[in-house]
Order: C-alpha cells, then sequence, then structure tokens
C-alpha cells in the first residue's frame, strides 16, 4: 500500500469526478519542510510559529524569526505558506514572559489575546514575517480570533509594520493574504461576517471541538465528549466554508480531522479546499480522495447534517465512502 501511495507525490488530489482539493502540511520548523516535499505536500497550510518561541530563554529576535519564515518560504518555491503568528498560553507555556497562572488557561489570556496587549511581542513577530514575505507565497494567519474587533486590530499592526518597513526602504509583498484560524465557536457562527473581511479560514478543529463540547482536549476522562463527527460540529464546519464560498473566499482545515479517514469524505462533501495535516498523513488521504466521488460525498454529509448523534453519522461514512 505504501509503495502505491509513493506514486501519488507529484500527482495532484482530484476526487474521482474531477475536482481539485489542496492538500497541505502542518510544520513546526523549517526542518519539517523535507518531509512535505518527500510526502508531496501542496502547500504548508499551518506553520506553527511558537516553536520558534520555546526550548530557549528569552524571546526570538526579529532577525532569527526572519530567517526561519525566509527558509520556510524559499523551500516551498512559491507554493503557499500559511503562517499562524505566535498562539502560545493554554497548554503552551513560555516560562521567560512570567505570565500569572491562571485557573482556566485554555479560557484565558492566550494566542491572538496576548499578542494584541504584548504589542511588541506582536510587532517583532509581523516585521519578520513581511521582511520574509517578498521570498514566497506568504500568507498571515491570526489563531485564536473570537471577534471581529481583534482581527481588525491585528490587522491595524500588520498595516502599520508593513508602513513602517515601506518608508524604511525594505521591500513587501504586494499582495499578502489575511486570514485567521476559526476555533472558537462565536468565529463559526458570526462566520457570514467574518468572510467580507478576511481572505480565507482555517478552522481549527483541536480547538474547535473542544470549545464547542466543553471538553478539555487534553483530558482522558472527557474524551468520549471529544467527537469531530458529531452533527454539531459538522454543522459549525458547514457554516464556515459557505460563509467563505459566499464571499469569494477559501476556507481550509488544519485541525487533526483534516487528515481523518472518517471525516474526509464529509469535509470533502461539506466543500472543504484545503486540507492541512501531517505530512506523513498527506499520500494516503490523496490516495483516498482520489476514489471518491465529490457528489456523492455531497449527498452524505446533506444527509450527516441532519443526524442527531456521532456513531449515526459514524456509520453512514463508513457505509458511503467504504472503509472498514
Ligand atoms: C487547532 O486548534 O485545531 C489547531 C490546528 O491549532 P493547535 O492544535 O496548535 O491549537
Ligand atoms: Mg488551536
Amino acid at each position: 500500500q505504501k509503495a502505491e501511495w509513493a506514486k501519488l507525490v507529484n500527482e495532484q488530489t482530484v476526487s474521482s469526478d474531477g475536482v481539485h482539493v489542496e492538500l497541505a502540511a502542518n510544520i513546526g520548523t523549517p526542518n519539517d519542510l523535507e518531509g512535505v516535499i518527500n510526502n508531496g505536500g501542496e502547500a504548508v497550510g499551518l506553520y506553527r510559529t511558537e516553536f520558534l518561541y520555546m526550548g530557549r530563554d528569552q524571546l526570538p529576535t526579529e532577525d532569527e524569526q526572519f530567517e526561519s519564515y525566509k527558509a520556510v518560504l524559499e523551500g516551498m518555491k512559491g507554493k503557499p505558506v500559511v503562517v499562524r503568528t505566535l498562539d502560545i498560553g493554554g497548554d503552551k507555556e513560555l516560562p521567560y514572559l512570567d505570565l500569572p497562572k491562571e485557573m482556566n488557561p485554555f479560557l484565558g489570556f492566550r494566542a491572538i489575546r496576548l499578542c494584541l496587549e504584548e504589542q511588541d511581542i506582536f510587532r517583532t513577530q509581523l516585521r519578520a514575517l513581511l521582511r520574509a514575505s517578498s521570498y514566497g507565497n506568504l500568507k498571515i494567519m491570526f489563531p485564536m480570533i473570537a471577534t471581529l474587533n481583534e482581527f481588525r486590530s491585528a490587522k491595524a499592526l500588520l498595516e502599520e509594520e508593513k508602513a513602517n518597513l515601506t518608508s524604511e526602504g525594505v521591500k513587501v509583498a504586494e499582495k499578502i493574504e489575511l486570514g485567521i484560524m476559526v476555533e472558537i465557536p462565536s468565529t463559526a457562527v458570526l462566520a457570514d461576517q467574518f468572510a467580507k473581511e478576511v481572505d480565507f479560514f482555517s478552522i481549527g478543529t483541536n480547538d474547535l471541538i473542544q470549545y464547542t463540547m466543553a471538553a478539555d482536549r487534553m483530558n482522558e476522562r472527557v474524551s468520549y465528549l471529544y467527537q469531530p463527527y458529531n452533527p454539531s460540529i459538522l454543522r459549525l464546519v458547514k457554516m464556515v466554508i459557505d460563509a467563505a464560498h459566499k464571499e469569494g473566499k477559501w476556507a481550509g482545515m488544519c485541525g487533526e480531522m483534516a487528515g481523518d479517514e472518517t471525516a474526509i469524505p464529509l469535509l470533502l462533501g461539506l466543500g472543504l479546499d484545503e486540507f492541512s495535516m501531517s505530512a506523513t498523513s498527506i499520500l494516503k488521504a490523496r490516495s483516498q480522495i482520489l476514489n471518491l466521488s465529490k457528489a456523492e460525498m455531497e449527498e452524505l454529509a446533506e444527509k450527516a447534517l441532519q443526524m442527531s448523534t456521532t456513531e449515526e453519522v459514524m456509520e453512514a461514512v463508513k457505509a458511503a465512502a467504504k472503509l472498514s
């Protein structure tokens, strides 16, 4: 089977009835690029930049960050690279920032919330990204967006730094798509409004599921509630995809669900444009999608959205997508 998949490295990902979707990779460092190329990744759909900040005792400088972003953009040779700005807090701590302990870190001062308050940290990252932007096809994405005002504030800071760099004579790419992670239910519900202002969505199901089901993604005792195929999750995903398409934007997914063989038929049917997953899952996902009819998966998804439990959805997917 592995040998069969290997033949697909340079193939496009097209459903049996001719619809193309993009299979992208999630990475944490420039060292992960080799795996992306070897596994036929069509893009980097999520570059988790927090690893630049972790495992050290001070913040990375603008130049250090610039070198990493440039390496990834150049390594992908003009293919899209979605870089997510700092998503620290929650399960990821930075000892040197000395943030107060919180009762509910997953609901606390993290990611974009921290970046909008600690603006020096954020501006440094934005400058490094903007400087790197002329070396490839950069798209910037903000994590943990809960309100439109957060997106507008983050975008305003980016525009400010862009103007600063330009006046300093630094070359910045003309067009940088600007998107958000949809991983908080408020944002999924209000996706039609967000879609008017963002260039793309990337659905972060790892968090979206935990926040929708109120089940800590790290807690074994409540893992039975962590249900990617729950119709409530599918409906949120549908709202996000439909909202994007209505405004002529694209919608991707970078949570674990995007690489899951039971979820893929549903996501194809719901109209997802980009699936971002660990590089090692790409060839298997491509081989699966080549054998799925998008039209049939649309019918499956339509039915799943009207179901009431995870179990029903799983049964229906197994039958329709010929999973064992
Ligand atoms: C997510 O929440 O789905 C996601 C991709 O981000 P992370 O796993 O880094 O929180
Ligand atoms: Mg997340």
